[in-house]
C-alpha cells in the first residue's frame, strides 16, 4: 500500500480538493495524508495569539472571517444539497468548539485543540466529497493511533499496532483519509508533530504499515537543483539517497520537512516528491540509494550567526572544546556548523534567543567575536572525500565571494560554507553556474 500526502496548497480550495480527488482514485488501495487548506493553521494560530492576550474579539474576527471561507468552500465542493447539508454541519461542529474556547481560561492546552481543527477540517471535507462522489473511503482519526512518548518523540510501536488495527476494521474500504500533523500527546492529550508536521505523519503512517512508497505531493516539480525563487534556471533533482535529502531539507530545501526522512530511511521506504499541478511529471525520487560522483544540490539557510572563541592555551589543551560545547547545551542552542584551528574555533547558531548569556560564558574561555547577517551556504551530493575535485570546483566558483568558514567531512554529503547574507543570491546563482549550467 502507498502513502500519499498532500500539502496545503494541494487542498487549499474546493477546485484543488476536487483534483486531488481525481489523483487519489484508481483500483489501489492507499492511505491519504492530508495537511490544513493554506493558510488556516496560520489563522489558528492568530486565533490563539489573540486569545493568550485575552482579545475575544480580535479572535472572533478571524473566528468568523474563517468559518465565512470554509462555508463558500462547501458550496462550491458538493454537488447535492446533502452532502452541502454535511459539509456545513461538518463545519458549524468544529467552528462551535473553537468558540467555545474564546470565553473562558486559554492555555497551551486549548491552543493545541484549536490548532488540530484545519487537518480535522480538510480531511472531513475530503472524505464526505469522496463519499458524493461514490468512493468508499474511510476516515481514519490520526488521534486514534499517532501518538508521541514522554520525550515528545513518536511512540512508534503503539502507531504501528494501533493504526494497523483500525486498517484491519475496513477490509472493503477504497482508500483511507487521514489527518497530518495532529496526534496525542504521552498524556493523551491533543498535540501535534510541530508546524509542517504533515510530512512526518507520512513518514510514520509509512513506517508504520510497511508502504511500497511514501509519495509528498507539493506545487512545484520535485526538489530543485537551487532556490527557484532566488536563482535562474535551476532544474529538478530526479533522484537523491536520504542522507543528500537530510542535508538539503534541513538546509533550507522548503519542499520536505528534514523529520520526515528517517522513518522511511530506516524502513528503506523510498519517498517520491510530487506536483499536483503537473501530476504526470516523473518529480524527485528519494531512496537508499547514491548516484555516485555527483554533485546534487545547493541549499541556502538564513539568519545565521557565527560565534568564534579563540583561546592562547587550545594549543595542545584538552577539554577545550568540550567546556565550549557544554555551553550551547546548558543554553540549550544547537549547532550548525563548526570548524576548529589549534587557537580557535567557530561555531554557527540560528537560534539567537540565549545569545547574550552564551557569550558571556563563552568569555571566560578566550576571546569572543561574533559575527550576524549570515546564511549557511550547503552544496549536497556524493562528496566522499576519495571522489576528486568537488572541493576546488566550489570553491572556484565562489572566487569573488568572501567566504567567512568552510566545513566538510562531517558527512560524506555535504560542504557548507558561510557567506554574507547580502552576497547569498549572488553565491547561490554562482555556484548554480559552475556545478550545474557549465559555465566557467
Ligand atoms: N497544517 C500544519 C502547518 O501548517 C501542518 C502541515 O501543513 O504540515 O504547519
Ligand atoms: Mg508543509
Amino acid at each position: 500500500m502507498k502513502v500519499l500526502k498532500f500539502g496545503g496548497t494541494s487542498v487549499g480550495s474546493a477546485q484543488r480538493m476536487k483534483d486531488v480527488a481525481k489523483l487519489i482514485c484508481s483500483d489501489e488501495r492507499k492511505i491519504v495524508v492530508l495537511s490544513a487548506m493554506s493558510g488556516t493553521t496560520n489563522s489558528l494560530v492568530e486565533i490563539s495569539d489573540y486569545l493568550y492576550k485575552k482579545n475575544p474579539d480580535g479572535a472572533n474576527e478571524v473566528i468568523n472571517k474563517l468559518a465565512l471561507k470554509y462555508m463558500g468552500i462547501v458550496d462550491e465542493l458538493y454537488a447535492t444539497a446533502e452532502y452541502k447539508q454535511k459539509g456545513k454541519k461538518l463545519i458549524q461542529s468544529h467552528f462551535d468548539l473553537i468558540r467555545s474556547y474564546t470565553k473562558d481560561l486559554f492555555t497551551l492546552f486549548e491552543e493545541k485543540v484549536i490548532l488540530a481543527q484545519g487537518e480535522l477540517i480538510s480531511t472531513g471535507l475530503m472524505n464526505l466529497y469522496l463519499n458524493e462522489t461514490g468512493v468508499n473511503s474511510i476516515l481514519i482519526p490520526a488521534l486514534d493511533y499517532m501518538r508521541t512518548d514522554k520525550n515528545a518523540e513518536p511512540d512508534l510501536s503503539f502507531i504501528k499496532e494501533r493504526l494497523n488495527l483500525l486498517l484491519e476494521e475496513h477490509p472493503a474500504a477504497d482508500l483511507f483519509v487521514t489527518q497530518g500533523y495532529i496526534c496525542r500527546n504521552a498524556y493523551s492529550e491533543i498535540d501535534n508533530l510541530q508546524r509542517g508536521g504533515s510530512d512526518y505523519t507520512a513518514s510514520l503512517v509509512g513506517a508504520a504499515i510497511h508502504a511500497s512508497e511514501i509519495q509528498i505531493w507539493t506545487d512545484i516539480d520535485g526538489m530543485h537543483n537551487n532556490d527557484p525563487r532566488i536563482v535562474e534556471h535551476t532544474s529538478p533533482v530526479r533522484h537523491l539517497n536520504f542522507d543528500e535529502a537530510a542535508e538539503l531539507a534541513y538546509f533550507g530545501a522548503k519542499i520536505l520537512h528534514p523529520t520526515c526522512i528517517l522513518p522511511a530511511k530506516l524502513n528503506n521506504i523510498p519517498v517520491r516528491l510530487l506536483n499536483t499541478m503537473q501530476p504526470e511529471a516523473p518529480g524527485t525520487l528519494i531512496s537508499n540509494e547514491t548516484e555516485k560522483g555527483k554533485i546534487k544540490a545547493v541549499a541556502a539557510k538564513d539568519n545565521i550567526i557565527s560565534i568564534k572563541i579563540k583561546s592562547g592555551r587550545m594549543l595542545l589543551a584538552t577539554g577545550f572544546l568540550r567546556k565550549v560545547f557544554e555551553i550551547f547545551e546548558k543554553h540549550q542552542t544547537p549547532i550548525d556548523m563548526v570548524t576548529t584551528s589549534e587557537v580557535g574555533v567557530s561555531v554557527t547558531i540560528d537560534n539567537r534567543k540565549r545569545l547574550e548569556e552564551i557569550i558571556d560564558d563563552l568569555k571566560k574561555y578566550g576571546t569572543v567575536t561574533v559575527d550576524d547577517g549570515l546564511v549557511i551556504v550547503c552544496v549536497v551530493g556524493d562528496l566522499e572525500w576519495d571522489n576528486v575535485g568537488f572541493e576546488a570546483k566550489i570553491i572556484y566558483a565562489l572566487k569573488d565571494i568572501p567566504v567567512r568558514m568552510i566545513s566538510y567531512g562531517g558527512s560524506n554529503y555535504n560542504v557548507s560554507l558561510l557567506v554574507k547574507a547580502t552576497d547569498k543570491k549572488r553565491a547561490l546563482q554562482a555556484l548554480s553556474n559552475h556545478l550545474f549550467n557549465d559555465k566557467k
